[in-house]
């Protein structure tokens, strides 16, 4: 009903936004009242961090580049040792939700202020979650002190993303506005960036996969991601996520792939109990013609992705599971959550056969 009562809570924090601006960093840094920061990335982006390195000058005290995907505690509790040693009075995260990830973990263990610079679409600086692993078990918490202090977009850190992995990880910011539209808590503010993100995302990733140096591209892309990345921390994600979260936790996909999967499923699966979102959805699509699911489909066929589960490496005795897990913790989503219907979603996605 579009008459619902909702609630808006907005967090306060300092975001800046443009292309070419790493240089204003020091600057964003002495705000926060940081002296002495410990700069992390991933072993891949030790580039990044050697640039973020020099621009801080003397405030860099410290580096520590052995971030890795799911967060692993072993890899937190090294850097927490680090980061003690040299005495740091903040953090600057420069990579993926990897990195970002070690940068909260830290944060959240000592109370020092976390700077976040995004380098792909995934969102996790702007959210106050994070999923940690220990001896395989990964588990997610939530609370406003995970939350980021300050974060830089700048535009030019995503140039060097290959364009699988923008795609990839764009559809990833897209299905955070997607399900924001359904949401359970959901409200007026939050449709909006949503529907704002996904036409951003929608106008940028094809014009990326003809041209991953498409300065335009890549600034509406990142531009996108900030928004999806928003709605993923204001309200609550239901079914799509939940599928992606046991399908990474317990089969060991990967993140950003699995979402690209799963999406046209999982909106098929709501479309029915959904009507004003997925109107609103449909709306947002380039060719969405008063059909989400369509708009899906046509968006995929223009990025010439054809996802399959069963590609990612996931076996089939794994459907049943997935439907298994998926029931077994009830959680807010628009359509009852049902196991025949559910399989057959995760089947498909599986097959990778079109959703309808
Ligand atoms: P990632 O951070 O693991 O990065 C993937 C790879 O790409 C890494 O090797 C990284 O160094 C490299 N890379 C990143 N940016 C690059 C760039 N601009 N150019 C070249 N290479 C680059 O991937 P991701 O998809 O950003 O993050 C996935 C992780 O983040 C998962 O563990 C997921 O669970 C987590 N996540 C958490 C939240 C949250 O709110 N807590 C939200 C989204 C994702």
């Amino acid at each position: 009903n579009e008459q619902n009562p909702f609630e808006y809570v907005s967090t306060s924090y300092r975001v800046t936004f443009g292309k070419g601006i790493l240089s204003q960093l020091p600057s964003l840094v002495e705000k926060l009242g940081c002296k002495a920061v410990l700069v992390l990335s991933t072993p891949e982006q030790t580039g990044i961090a050697e640039r973020v390195t020099s621009i801080l000058g003397a405030t860099a005290v410290s580096t520590f580049t052995q971030a890795a995907m799911h967060t692993p505690t072993h890899v937190t509790e090294k850097a927490l040792s680090q980061a003690k040693a040299s005495g740091v009075d903040g953090i600057v995260s420069v990579g993926g939700g990897s990195t970002i990830g070690l940068g909260k973990a830290l944060s959240v263990r000592t109370a020092l202020p976390n700077l976040c610079i995004p380098t792909t679409y995934a969102g996790s600086e702007m959210t106050p979650i994070l999923g940690e692993t220990e001896n395989g078990r990964k588990t997610t918490r939530r609370s406003p002190d995970i939350l980021p202090a300050a974060v830089l977009y700048d535009v030019d850190l995503t140039m060097t993303l290959p364009v699988k992995m923008s795609v990839n990880s764009g559809i990833n910011a897209i299905a955070h506005g997607v399900e924001a539209l359904y949401a359970s808590n959901g409200n007026p503010i939050i449709d909006l960036m949503a529907c704002e993100g996904i036409k951003s995302l929608c106008e940028a990733l094809p014009a990326l996969q003809l041209d991953s140096g498409d300065d335009d591209a890549r600034y509406k892309a990142l531009y996108g991601a900030w928004l999806c990345g928003m709605c993923l921390g204001a309200v609550d994600m239901a079914l799509h996520h939940k599928l992606c979260h046991t399908l990474g936790g317990s089969l060991n996909l990967p993140h950003a792939e699995t979402h690209v999967s799963v999406l046209p499923h999982a909106v098929a699966y709501n479309a029915p109990s959904a009507p004003l979102a997925m109107a609103k959805l449909a709306a947002a699509l380039p060719d969405g013609d008063g059909d989400p699911v369509r708009g899906i489909n046509a968006l995929y066929r223009r990025l010439g992705i054809d996802p399959s589960l069963k590609s990612l490496g996931m076996p089939e005795d794994g459907i049943d599971k997935a439907a298994d897990i998926a029931v077994s913790n009830p959680y807010k989503n628009p359509r009852p959550l049902e196991r025949g219907a559910l399989r057959e979603l995760v089947r498909r996605a599986w097959a990778g056969e079109q959703a309808s």
